[in-house]
């Protein structure tokens, strides 16, 4: 449906896109994923021709979008896209904003363009609010006006740019439960996403976008779980793996605490799942004696859909969850009732707890 050829993008000494050779195919849907800065919105924008490219080509259904004959506007239209901001028109309603361009470019009946639209905002789940105006709408329901304002143009492609990244964890879910709702449909989309959970399960392809190439691509499980070169292993660890180092008792545990619920936000864990994580790590370190040396991290599996966790402290070898060593065991209980599996070994002088959170 849609193929690039050797497009680049230069934006004057700045080479963006270097060499993107791709193929997607009808009712993939593709996840872009990639440090900032590595041209991932400019080869979206490329896709639909917001931003001419320097060289090479593409072509959507066989058509040459850089061929001098062909109708631009025309094939634009067959391009949905969906940005970071919305961009709903203030002073329309929800109806209105999702009839107009159909009525004015697609010369569709007013009558017909509202049916259509009513339907589109049944999908979306916000038929209550055709009436409203965009600044009633909370941002989760404006962008999902504007996935519905877009598929009121009857795309044959739907691009999206980082859509959910300006929306709170809730927000986020319902617009993440249309986008999912889509692919089922089978629409064939485009994501640039730093949202983990739509590259692993809504995309069936993964485009990892680093030096001006689409630097490796594969399944969700293969970028996630076995990805292959250097800096695609680094970022993936990056966003899989979050990682805290103690050195001292004094930590700051309102810090820590932010940050691994960060964590568990972005890639979408149940809040049980977040509150378990802080509570077992706080119990932990509540066990520990020796705080010099103390790191443990996060990490989401692919493969049993699992938070899990390690944590390691440096010292004599001492299983913090053995049981009848200290006057007590309320707190090893508390913390074996919140996890699913746990592990113990003594390696390098390292204590190391391995958790599987409930
Ligand atoms: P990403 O979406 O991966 O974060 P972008 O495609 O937005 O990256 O940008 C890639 C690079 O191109 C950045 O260095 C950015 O500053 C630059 N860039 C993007 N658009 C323009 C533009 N219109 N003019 C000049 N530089 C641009
Ligand atoms: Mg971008």
């Amino acid at each position: 449906m849609i193929r690039t050829e050797h497009l680049s993008k230069s934006f004057g000494e700045l080479v963006v896109l270097r060499d993107v050779s791709t193929d997607i195919q009808k009712g993939e849907v593709v996840s872009i994923i990639g440090p900032s800065g590595t041209g991932k919105s400019t080869l979206l924008r490329c896709l639909n021709l917001l931003e001419m490219p320097s060289g090479g080509s593409i072509y959507v259904n066989n058509i040459d979008l850089l061929a001098k004959t062909t109708n631009i506007p025309k094939t634009r239209q067959k391009m949905g896209m969906v940005f970071q901001s919305f961009n709903l028109y203030a002073h329309l309603s929800v109806l209105e904003n999702l009839t107009l361009g159909p009525v004015k470019l697609l010369g569709k009946s007013k009558a017909d363009a509202e049916d259509k639209a009513l339907e589109l905002l049944k999908l979306v789940g916000l038929l209550e609010k055709a009436d409203s105006f965009p600044d009633e709408l909370s941002g989760g329901q404006k962008q999902r006006v504007a996935i519905a304002r877009c598929l009121a143009m009857e795309p044959e492609v739907m691009l999206f740019d980082e859509p959910t990244s300006a929306l709170d964890p809730t927000m986020t879910s319902e617009v993440l439960a249309v986008i999912r709702r889509l692919a089922k449909e089978g629409m064939t989309m485009v994501i640039v996403t730093h949202e983990m959970e739509i590259a692993r399960n809504i995309s069936n392809r993964v485009f990892y976008m680093d030096e001006g190439i689409i630097y490796e691509e594969g399944t969700p499980e293969q970028i996630f779980e076995n990805p292959q070169k250097e800096k695609t292993k680094a970022f993936i660890n990056r966003v899989r793996r979050f990682n805290y180092h103690i050195t001292s008792k004094d930590y700051d545990l309102y810090a820590m605490n932010a940050e691994i619920e960060t964590f568990c936000e972005k890639h979408l864990l149940p809040q049980k799942v977040c509150d378990n994580v802080l509570l077992l790590v706080e119990e932990i370190l509540g066990l520990q004696v020796e705080f010099s040396d103390i790191t443990f991290s996060l990490a989401y599996s692919e493969k049993d859909g699992r938070l899990g966790f390690d944590f390691e402290s440096a010292g004599e070898p001492a299983n913090p969850l053995e049981e009848g060593v200290r006057e007590d065991d309320i707190g090893i209980m508390l913390i074996k009732s919140r996890c699913e599996s746990y592990q113990y070994k003594y390696e390098n002088g390292k204590n190391i707890l391995s958790i599987k959170v409930k």
